[in-house]
């Protein structure tokens, strides 16, 4: 996961974090004493001031923030000169530095030391943030002025970097109904406006329906279940006013685990059911009527743009440029993947049969028999792996990966010299190994604690751009280890170390950053997780292994034995994870391309399923009513796809490096990732940079290989 960086994805985010210069205004109160305006002081080109930040100040500071952006952005717009690439393209990217600032303390006060303070505030601001952006993006005359440089830029190219911050600038404001008569315009604000409040109504309905189904157990129905699950089942049913009971809540986390290990069958299918049903009751806070109304304001809004579909709209800027080329993709998996579940479920059915158990495998049965599949075939005992995966071990492993492929070098800064916002956070420099050259600071925020949000994510505080002289990156990753009793190694689960070389994969995109202006830094979204997801790949190379998976007490390096059991299992139950993504993400498209109008939702799901031959034994991952990723907002819709996309580069980028003869380790293609496919971001059309890398397109051949699906023959 990645935040805040993404600039360039949607015209609001550009706006809001586009970095830079603004004029300062020295005799203003609020700009010296508000300390989340000031600018950052201190080494290493000014750091933001973590330990002096106050909720009190933030909504001065955002609200002042919006206002002097809005006075840079009007200074352009109204500017009496001829539009040219400076005045208003440079003059836009420039703009609103001192809000950029102030998102940093936001970012960091949502997401790592968030309070029920803090939520009041960020409640109050989300609507003024919506018609500030509104402001910008509904600016005639500074569309008119990019419009002008853009169509100028046309017949008269500018540089590579120059010509591209202009071509997504002018897309950007295009896509968002920039061009539309006044009329179109307003139609196109009021549909915008309607959706935003479904997306809400969407969210709301699922979270209802996540608080109010709970399962409460009793002591007699705990079979199968860790001593860890119950007590916390226990301490969620004490607080909801259940004393003695063990609640089993309506989300994954708890949904997973339970139907996993449970030995209660009925239960299971009571738990699947509640889960599976959530916005799909055919009560008051049922989502079908409300997706179908999504579905035809989305495809009216961009029908007012000359689109045949939201799909087409959404997809002409991303990698795969056009929704055949997704779905092309995506069909090309599903067979191979739709076959395995056939053999995953035979697998199952076998175990259930030694074991006496009489059934039938049913959705609630997956996860549980293919557990004892697991055991059975693989034997992997996890807790065994852990004793070799020491947080500390794996960060130095990570630098070492950094000075192999990035040649860099990671040193802890002095104790006090940069503020933090707690202390378990520390700090890096990262300079160049040979030359000394700083590039930038590392923040690493380790552990969990209240207000912080679940998960692993990577942020930047400030990015690398040269256009107003080299800025270096303070880049920083967050996770959610649980911290040890002073002394104690943090050991941590083999998917847990995979996430932390994931996360630190982002943090190496932003250092490694070679570009002129902001919006260049942003992502594609079917791009973004590629170089993190490829980075995992280092963990498992010998080089790490042998120097820094070692038993935290006997040092001693992890068997090979037990290294050979972790990617033997790698692509089991790839059946099941692979097609429950896939149905997901065809339906999601599917929806996007159909007709809306009379569209009947339960019903097209279950038409396009059976269509595509969906094994009766699992479900979609998200289904139509709650799919949050796609009508909670518009950050997914036609986007699910994208996570495969990114898979297909992420496998067969690390075959380019299993062939060559340094293995991961070979300079030549290491050299080239960074050059094309790391220090560029967007800066250059992801596909072109790939080609450049790899001497051709990604081949799907790869990912087939690497989740144990035959390859296609052509
Ligand atoms: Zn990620």
């Amino acid at each position: 996961m990645i935040s805040k960086v993404i600039k360039a994805t949607v015209l609001s985010s550009i706006i809001l974090f586009a970095s830079c210069k603004e004029e300062q205004k020295t005799e203003d109160k609020s700009m010296t004493e508000n300390i989340l305006l000031r600018e950052w002081t201190g080494p290493y080109q000014g750091v933001p001031a973590f330990d002096k930040m106050n909720v009190a100040d933030v909504k001065e500071a955002v609200e002042k923030g919006m206002e002097l952006q809005l006075e840079e952005i009007d200074a352009i717009a109204n500017n009496t000169e001829a539009p040219t690439f400076e005045n208003t393209i440079v003059a836009m990217e420039s703009a609103g530095k001192t809000l950029d600032r102030v998102f940093t303390y936001y970012g960091i006060l949502s997401s790592n030391m968030s309070s029920p303070e803090f939520r009041e505030v960020q409640a109050e601001l989300a609507p003024k943030l919506s018609e500030f952006r509104s402001k910008i993006s509904q600016n005639e005359k500074l569309f008119q002025r990019i419009k002008t440089v853009y169509e100028v830029s046309q017949k008269n190219p500018l540089e590579p970097q120059e010509q591209r911050v202009v071509d997504l600038t002018y897309k950007q404001f295009e896509m968002n109904g920039a061009n539309l008569d006044a009329e179109k315009k307003k139609r196109y604000a009021e549909i915008n406006k309607e959706l935003s409040t479904l997306y809400t109504k969407f969210s709301n309905n699922v979270l209802h329906d996540e608080e109010n189904y709970v399962t409460y157990l009793t002591k007699d129905q705990l079979g199968g279940l860790s001593d860890g699950f119950i007590k916390s089942a226990a301490k969620i049913a004490a607080d909801k006013g259940k004393e003695g009971m063990y609640a089993i809540t309506n989300t994954r986390s708890s949904m997973d685990p339970f139907l996993t290990y449970s030995t209660e069958r009925e239960l299971r299918k009571q738990v699947w059911e509640n889960y599976y049903s959530r916005g799909d009751n055919g009560d008051e806070y049922d989502n079908n009527q409300i997706i179908a109304e999504i579905l035809k304001l989305r495809k009216e809004r961009v029908g007012l743009l000359g689109y045949d579909n939201y799909a087409e709209w959404r997809l002409q800027d991303r990698m795969a440029k056009n929704p055949e080329n997704a779905m092309d993709l995506m069909l090309k998996v599903w067979p191979a993947a739709t076959a395995r579940v056939k053999e995953e479920v035979a697998d199952m059915q076998t175990v259930a049969n030694e074991l006496g158990d009489n059934i039938t495998i049913e959705p609630w049965d997956y996860r549980y028999y293919a557990e004892k599949v697991r055991k059975k075939k693989y034997d992997l005992d996890s807790d065994e792996v852990k004793q070799y995966l020491q947080l500390d071990k794996l960060t130095e492993a990570m630098f070492f990966v950094a000075g192999e492929i990035f040649n860099y070098k990671f040193t802890p800064v002095e104790e006090g010299s940069v503020p933090v916002f707690h202390e378990d956070v520390k700090v890096w420099e990262v300079t160049d190994k040979d030359s000394g050259k700083h590039i930038g600071l590392w923040y690493l925020d380790p552990y969990a604690r209240e207000g912080k949000r679940s998960g692993a994510w990577a942020t930047t505080y400030r990015s690398s751009t040269t256009f107003e002289g080299q800025t270096n990156v303070l880049a920083s990753n967050n996770s959610n280890f649980v911290k040890p009793a002073p002394g104690e190694a943090v050991l941590v689960s083999w998917d847990d170390a995979t996430t932390f070389f994931h996360e630190f994969g982002h943090a190496l995109h932003f250092f490694a950053a070679d570009v002129k202006y902001p919006t260049l830094q942003g992502g594609v979204r079917d791009y973004t997780e590629f170089q993190s997801q490829l980075l995992e790949r280092w963990l498992s190379t010998d080089k790490v292994i042998n120097q820094f998976l070692v038993h935290h007490e006997t040092g001693k390096p992890i068997p090979a034995e037990l290294v050979e059991k972790i990617k033997k299992a790698a692509t089991f139950n790839q059946g099941f994870a692979t097609t429950e993504y896939l149905a997901s993400a065809l339906v999601d498209m599917k929806l996007h391309l159909a007709d809306p109008t009379n569209i009947d939702i339960d019903k097209f799901e279950r038409e396009a399923l059976d269509e595509l031959g969906m094994p009766k034994e699992l479900p979609m991952r998200h289904r139509t009513p709650h799919f949050g990723h796609v009508f909670s907002g518009e950050g997914y819709a036609t986007a699910y796809y994208g996570y495969m996309w990114a898979d297909v580069l992420t496998s067969d980028a690390s075959e380019a490096f299993k062939e060559a003869p340094d293995g991961f380790y070979d300079k030549a293609v290491a050299d080239k990732l960074v050059k094309y496919l790391f220090a560029p971001r967007n800066a250059m059309d992801p596909t072109e940079a790939y080609r450049l890398f790899r001497g051709r397109d990604a081949k799907i051949e790869a990912l087939m290989r690497d989740r144990g699906f035959p390859v296609p023959k052509n």
